[in-house]
């Protein structure tokens, strides 16, 4: 429009030869973006210029309209993203609260939950048997640890434990205190090892007598105790010297005769407490072996 206008970058940059493009602000303070390009065989440079406001409306117009056609899409996207997200977390978070769980229903919720993808299954297998094999060692360790090795019999702490039962389910039973006659004796004259055979032959036999509800343990070294449920002291009192006699009869080689001193107390009342009883057999016992041996005595709980 034959304007005259003020030198600028562009302008310069243009008449010293370079091409290029760049905002710049004219002399009415409108933010320009201009280009340039000189051109070599005239000597001259061309600047093309534009008013950056108007430029970037239309680049502005462009992007609103093209968010607003992907918008709908992108917001589904996301949605999908979200419902699948949290369908996927939503078993691997079950199966760690309940391996954080790891009590005796940890498993069985364990075992319901929906792990519907292939890695989530696998990992809910691994879980489930992994805690079923620690229960089972549990178990098993729990076990032994109430077991007697020599004998295999329950010890003190698994005698203790089915006391424990038997008083919780009010059942009443007789308690026969057990301990071999001059054990000592046999140990120093056969040795220890043949010891530990009478001990275990004792067992058996004790074991062979019993009635499959009655409990036996070896209480110490050469004692136990036999628990029998549902039997009253008269009955108690003819089981015990049943055993005795036949332990008597019995040949123990090389040692040939061994005896044995019996102690009976029953518990026919709740209030009764088994450490009562087992004291009460305890006392009998004593009783057997200062009364001269290879006998049995009985104590009730009336008499502790
Ligand atoms: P009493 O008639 O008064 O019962 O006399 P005792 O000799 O049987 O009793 P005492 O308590 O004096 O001796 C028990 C012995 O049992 C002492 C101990 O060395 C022995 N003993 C304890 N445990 C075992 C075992 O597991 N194996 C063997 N071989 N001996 C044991
Ligand atoms: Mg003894
Ligand atoms: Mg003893």
């Amino acid at each position: 429009m034959g304007t005259t206008i003020q030198i600028n970058g562009a302008i310069e940059d243009a008449i010293s030869g370079e091409s290029g493009a760049r905002v710049f602000r004219n002399s009415q303070g409108t933010d320009m973006l201009s280009g340039y390009a000189s051109v070599p065989i005239s000597g001259w440079g061309v600047v093309a210029q534009r008013p950056l406001k108007v430029t970037l409306a239309q680049l502005n117009d462009t992007i609103l309209s093209v968010l607003k056609s992907t918008l709908p899409v992108t917001i589904l996207t996301l949605l999908l993203i979200l419902v699948f997200g949290s369908k996927i977390a939503k078993p691997l978070w079950k199966l760690a609260v309940g391996v954080r769980a790891m009590d005796r229903y940890a498993q069985s919720n364990v075992q319901k939950i929906d792990a519907w993808y292939f890695e989530a299954e696998h990992l809910k297998q691994a879980i489930v048997s992994g805690t079923e094999l620690v229960g089972k060692t549990i178990q098993e360790y729990d076990l032994d640890r109430q077991k007697d090795p020599l004998t295999q019999l329950l010890n003190r702490r698994g005698m203790l434990a089915k006391l424990e039962y038997f008083q919780s389910i009010k059942k009443p039973y007789s308690v026969i205190a057990l301990d071999i006659d001059h054990f000592k004796r046999i140990n120093d004259k056969f040795g220890h090892d043949v010891g530990d055979q009478v001990i275990r032959t004792l067992a058996e036999l004790m074991q062979s007598s019993a009635r499959e509800q009655d409990v036996i343990c070896r209480t110490g070294g050469e004692e136990f105790a036999i628990f029998l449920p549902n039997v009253d002291i008269g009955q108690a009192v003819s089981i015990a010297e049943r055993l005795r006699v036949d332990v008597s009869n019995h040949l123990f080689p090389p040692v040939a005769k061994v005896n044995i001193s019996l102690g009976v107390a029953y518990s026919s009342r709740t209030e009764c407490n088994f450490h009562q009883v087992l004291k009460n057999a305890d006392k009998a016992l004593y009783d057997a072996k200062h009364g001269g041996r290879n006998r049995t005595a009985v104590t009730d709980c009336e008499a502790a």
